[in-house]
């Protein structure tokens, strides 16, 4: 089995029941990436379901007061997220009558929306052929492969872009964009990955040569990028 039907054939017995998961709603979609940016799936979860009761859409969303959006967003950190978000539900619901582009190159283009969270959407909203690259993707990959590119350089960034696109199946690529995220998430962790029993272990270069501590390379820390609440978490 090659890399991305082993993950796929991992997947399903082993992914955590999470409600934005198996939703093709780009909103719920959205809100889910917005409240998991710095924060644990344990934390966001009540956060999201919060959201998802009190403003059911986009245009919910947007039409409520900023008090109501910061009052729910409370506990949470890192309030610009929640400013942003409700910034840009308004750009939707006006300049794209409640409707969520369709693609990756509309996605991108929104204030606030950046590479991670416009493929995250586009692909797991729309089916959109595209790779998913995150914190969780950079490890696996990187410990997979061998990969010693800086994580922390654009360039860095780039390669395993470039990678992850070649490794995307012509089928399922949207369940295969989860597999991965979830892998890294769950069985190739930052520290103690599972490797004892771990379906890609055979042909694991970190594995073979002892180096799943050293990688991901990450030489600088990651900074807050362009958009105002768009961050790589790598852990
Ligand atoms: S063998 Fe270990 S380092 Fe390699 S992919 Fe599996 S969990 Fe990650």
């Amino acid at each position: 089995m090659d890399f991305a039907q082993t993950l796929l054939a991992w997947y399903p017995d082993h992914k955590r029941d999470l409600p934005w998961r198996d939703t093709p709603n780009p909103y719920h979609i959205w809100l889910s990436e917005v409240i998991l940016q710095q924060t644990r799936v344990k934390q966001g979860l009540p956060y999201y379901v919060a959201f998802v009761e009190l403003f059911p859409t986009v245009q919910d969303l947007a039409n409520a007061s900023e008090e109501l959006v910061m009052r729910t967003w409370q506990g949470l950190g890192y309030y610009s997220r929640a400013r942003n978000m409700h910034a840009t539900a308004k750009i939707i619901a006006q300049a794209w009558q409640g409707n969520f582009p369709t693609t990756k190159a509309d996605l991108i283009k929104l204030k606030g929306i950046g590479e991670y969270t416009a493929s995250a959407i586009a692909s797991f909203a729309f089916g959109e052929q595209v790779a998913v690259v995150d914190g969780n993707v950079f490890r696996v990959l990187s410990r997979f492969f061998g990969i010693e590119a800086d994580i922390s350089s654009p360039k860095g960034v780039k390669h395993f872009q470039e990678l992850a696109k070649t490794l995307l199946p012509t089928q399922q690529s949207q369940t295969y964009n989860q597999a991965i995220m979830e892998f890294g998430a769950l069985q190739c962790t930052p520290q103690k990955p599972n490797c004892m029993f771990c379906p890609l272990q055979a042909g694991c270069v970190a594995h073979a040569t002892g180096k799943q501590d050293s990688l991901p390379v990450k030489t600088q820390k990651i900074k807050q990028v362009v958009y105002t609440w768009q961050w790589f978490f790598i852990k």
